[in-house]
């Protein structure tokens, strides 16, 4: 039996939670499989390893069992109780154990080594029943490979409780995991704004980055992992009193969180009556239960190319349309904005033809590939204002630069608009047009694009990376990515302004908005919509409860006068620990704080 030490890492909070799972280690690199001799002491930890991959291989294929009696039905299934009943067969456990202990290999080079053997005698019996046999032992062995290892394809069937600790994850491999068995992502690399951050906080599914490098060869898998992603730290194989700490710790916030579900049927109303809508931003339509769980004032964002990441192509007319009606009949009413198709930057579809290129955030992204591929474009919009009949949908555009582009963007929807009239196909003839503010040419000329638009809504994501040149992505420079700089809260406020001299609406949709020491900035400066991951929306509207709009123009004037981020997250921090120390006895709960 091998101790093992308790081991422990720091990194960034992305998506807030505290939970408890099993170590799955996933590497990019196809399962590299290595063979060596191992010493004498490391006989018991090599004996240990093999139980664990046993048992996680063990669950994994009950799991698949379970999948395919679902999906195929019991007879189909049964080969999974052959391959479990093979897995748990003692002669074969004997054999690899023998091999770790008198031929001193490791794990991987035993299970190779019984496998080489068994095939060598299957081979000699010309039998396509025993033939067939022989590949059922190496999908079974491969499944404890996997378990060893954690390998490529190994996302689609992780075993239940699963942390995965990995170098890196793009949204495309998340969309691989079934949620359900997913408990939370510690990751080397990433930006609090990478998308893979974003669908983390968007899935609720607690998550860390920047975590110290020997975090991939230190921990194995099937360890007991705690993940604390409120103050950024891992337990590796805790010690008890330390799991016990942390499952008290897991109880208060479900507390927490049930007592802020009373929050859900209470405005967002300041405290001197100014009402600021809470909309939310999606990814997929597994979402919406838990935006009507917190009453979200309907969805501020839904980016739709997440929608086509699973799938090996990109939807036509009809399905779109399926699911755009979809979203908004399920949100009874409530306002839906819909973004355009915004692929590119590390949004890759991995069927969809993208040259390589040095800056893919500069490149081709966005409206720019709607623009050149006409087809997708208007299949998109055909979709969407077919859509616009049944409930209230927004179109919102998205990495406009140049008021050309959005005069171009603009003819095709009317275009489209009249192949719908010829054709008799009802749509919302009203439809609001909005665009996202997120590159700085299209906020310095906020006065003009706000002539052309119904409204606008400002992605400070990709604002601020633009703004200061600092890689929304980069773990290397992600302290200085932030939101507090005073260029990108100058812009913001040159566009909040713009837009109330228009009389359009203005939002604020990236991941700021949901950045409570910005919250009262974002109030004085007039904006009256903010869309964030619905699982802030409620904290948020606690913290609306508390201010009072009236008191805020004075800390506006004072933070437009400081010429340092670091001064005016300070000064925020100040006034918000002071307004909650003065109103709430002081918590404030667990928000990420460096957006
Ligand atoms: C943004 O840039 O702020 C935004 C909301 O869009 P995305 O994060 O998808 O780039
Ligand atoms: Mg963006």
């Amino acid at each position: 039996m091998v101790i093992f030490h308790m081991k422990s890492y720091k990194g960034m909070p992305v998506s807030k939670g505290i939970v408890i799972g099993k170590v799955y280690k996933y590497s990019k690199k196809s399962a590299l499989i290595e063979s060596y001799q191992i010493d004498v002491e490391e006989i018991a930890e090599e004996l240990e390893r093999f139980r664990e991959a046993k048992e996680i291989a063990h669950q994994t294929l009950l799991h698949i069992k379970e999948k395919a009696s679902q999906d195929l039905g019991e007879n189909q299934a049964q080969i999974f109780n052959a391959y479990i009943h093979m897995l748990n067969d003692p002669v074969f456990s004997e054999r690899i154990q023998g091999l770790i202990s008198e031929e001193r290999l490791n794990v991987e080079g035993a299970i190779q080594k019984a496998l080489a053997e068994l095939s060598e005698k299957f081979r000699r019996l010309d039998n396509d029943y025993i033939q067939e046999r022989l590949r059922d032992i190496e999908d079974v062995l491969s499944h404890l490979l996997r378990a060893l290892q954690g390998s490529a394809n190994s996302l689609s069937n992780l075993p239940e409780n699963s942390i995965i600790v990995a170098e890196d994850l793009t949204p495309s491999e998340i969309a691989l995991i079934d949620k359900e068995l997913l408990k939370g992502f510690v990751l080397r690399q990433g930006g609090m704004t990478s998308h893979t951050s974003i669908v983390a906080r968007s899935l609720g599914i607690p998550a860390i980055i920047n975590v110290d490098e020997r975090i991939m060869d230190e921990v194995k898998n099937g360890e007991v992992i705690i993940l604390d992603a409120i103050k950024g730290e891992v337990y590796v194989s805790p010690e008890r009193e330390i799991l016990e700490r942390y499952r008290k710790k897991i109880c208060i916030l479900k507390k927490r969180e049930e007592e802020l579900l009373g929050l859900s049927q209470e405005e967002a109303i300041t405290r001197d009556g100014h009402r600021i809508k809470l909309a939310a931003n999606i990814n997929s339509l597994a979402e919406l239960d838990a935006v009507r769980r917190v009453n979200g004032d309907g969805i501020g964002l839904l980016r739709t190319e997440f929608l086509f990441l699973r799938r090996e192509h990109l939807f036509d007319e009809e399905r779109q349309f399926k699911i755009y009606k979809k979203v908004v009949e399920k949100m009874e009413g409530r306002p839906v904005v819909i973004r355009l198709l915004d692929i590119g930057g590390d949004k890759d579809l991995p069927y969809f033809e993208a040259p390589r290129e040095i800056n893919p955030f500069l490149g081709w992204r966005g409206i720019r590939v709607s623009l050149e591929r006409q087809d997708i474009f208007k299949s998109q919009l055909r979709a969407l204002l077919r859509a616009s009949h049944y409930g209230d949908i927004s179109i919102l555009i998205p990495f406009i630069s140049s008021i050309e582009e959005l005069r171009e963007v603009k003819g095709i929807i009317i275009e489209v608009k009249n192949e719908l009239e010829q054709e008799n196909i009802p749509y919302n003839r009203q439809i609001k047009i909005g665009l996202m503010i997120e590159i700085p040419s299209t906020a310095i000329m906020a006065d003009a694009f706000a002539r052309e638009v119904d409204f606008f809504s400002i992605g400070t994501n990709d604002l601020i990376q633009y703004t200061i040149a600092v890689d929304r992505n980069n773990s290397r420079i992600a302290s200085l990515y932030t939101p507090f700089h005073p260029a990108v809260l100058k812009l913001i406020h040159q566009v909040v302004r713009a837009a109330r001299a228009e009389r359009i609406g203005v939002s604020v949709c990236g991941e700021a908005a949901a950045n409570k020491y910005l919250l009262p900035v974002f109030v004085a400066m007039g904006i009256t919509e903010l869309s964030m991951s619905s699982g802030y929306i409620l904290e948020t509207k606690k913290l609306i409860r508390k201010l009072n709009k009236g008191e805020l123009g004075q800390l506006l004037d004072k933070v437009m006068e400081m010429n340092q981020a670091t001064e005016i997250e300070n000064y925020l921090k100040r006034y918000m620990e002071a307004l909650l120390g003065a109103r709430n006895g002081g918590s404030n709960g667990s928000r990420h704080e460096k957006e």
